[in-house]
């Protein structure tokens, strides 16, 4: 048996689920675990949505009608006996629950696309050729549909897969975007995905205050040897525009997108002891490679990292060494 397939008899024959995903949730993360959510509860599965962190303004419009709990809110239902599936978590570190949640699981199934994931789930589907995690959902579930015979993605899960599909690629820009992408963005399409709405509420929907802090990070733009190209969010930036930190990641694309630069570094004070690094590249550097380094991960073209107890210029010259390594 397949993989695949594996999960699916796996997901049949259980009755409590919890879905969950990375810190810092995006739309690959909201929209595979929302999928994920909405068929479970579709086969009258109990099925809990827990992360404990919150969800970026411009992908509340997915979960306006379902709840998310914390591990407190879940823990004190007293589950005994429930599966947990993970999806989008490169690293068993980065699933944003409590560890005992974990642990207590019956199985832990992990369905990812990052490269660097260590298969470290009881029960695996982990592809890091495809787009995003709502593609390799959108495999399972049409495999299910042909099991069965029916139709299982609804207007909901549509709408939350093509979310994360047009996340993680960019708007089908980035070079995961492959021909089953498109195939896949067209089948969303005819199943009713509400796809100008994603567009509107994702990219199109920008508070003023986030121009203020986007003029301000730009103002902080440095350019390294005409192919690496930083930028900075401080905490001081953050709050005096009113911006949370989970609403910047729509800054991260201006690094890369720079004349000549192949690298691009976004560097985001997360608290004073904290500083997260976002690494893109546009045609050769593999900066999985540089976040590794540092006990990141990601993908070639998009990884991420965290730096503890440095100050921001130290992180940088740190992160810049490493990066010239490969340009
Ligand atoms: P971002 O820079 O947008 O936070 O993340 C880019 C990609 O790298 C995403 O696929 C994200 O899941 C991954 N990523 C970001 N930070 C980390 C990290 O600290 N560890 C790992 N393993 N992956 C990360
Ligand atoms: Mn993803």
């Amino acid at each position: 048996m397949n993989k695949m397939d594996k999960i699916i008899n796996y997901i049949n024959e259980g009755n409590y689920f919890i879905v969950t995903s990375h810190v810092n949730p995006d739309g690959d993360n909201i929209g595979s675990t929302l999928a994920m959510y909405y068929y479970l509860r579709s086969l009258d599965k109990d099925v809990y949505y827990v992360l404990d962190d919150d969800t970026p303004i411009n992908l509340k419009f997915l979960l306006k009608d379902i709840e998310i709990l914390s591990s407190e809110e879940f823990i004190n239902l007293n589950i005994e006996q429930y599966n947990l599936i993970a999806l989008d978590c490169g690293d068993l570190n980065r699933i944003c629950i409590d560890k005992s949640i974990i642990e207590n699981s019956k199985k832990l199934i992990c369905i990812d696309h990052h490269a660097s994931n260590d298969n470290y789930g009881d029960l695996n589907y982990v592809m890091p050729e495809e787009s995003s995690t709502c593609e390799l959902v959108y495999n399972l579930l049409k495999k299910i549909n042909g099991d069965k015979n029916t139709q299982v993605i609804d207007q909901k899960i549509a709408t939350a897969l093509y979310t994360g599909v047009v996340t993680d690629t960019g708007k089908f820009s980035y070079s995961n975007t492959h021909p089953s992408t498109f195939e896949m963005a067209k089948e969303l399409l005819i199943l009713g995905a509400e796809t100008n709405k994603v567009i509107c509420e994702v990219y199109g929907n920008n508070p003023y205050n986030y121009y203020k802090l986007l003029g301000e990070a730009l103002n902080t733009l440095d350019i390294i040897n005409n192919k690496i190209a930083v930028i900075t969010l401080t905490q001081d930036m953050l709050n005096r525009n009113n911006v949370s930190f989970k609403d910047t990641d729509g800054i991260t694309p201006y690094c890369r997108d720079i004349e000549n630069v192949e690298v691009g570094i976004l560097v985001k004070e997360k608290s004073s002891n904290e500083i997260k690094i976002s690494l893109r590249s546009k045609n050769y550097v593999d900066v999985s490679k540089v976040a590794k380094v540092f006990n990141g991960g990601g993908h070639v073209r998009a990884a991420g990292l965290t730096i503890f107890n440095e100050t921001i210029e130290n992180a940088i010259k740190m992160v810049v060494a490493e990066t010239l390594k490969y340009i």
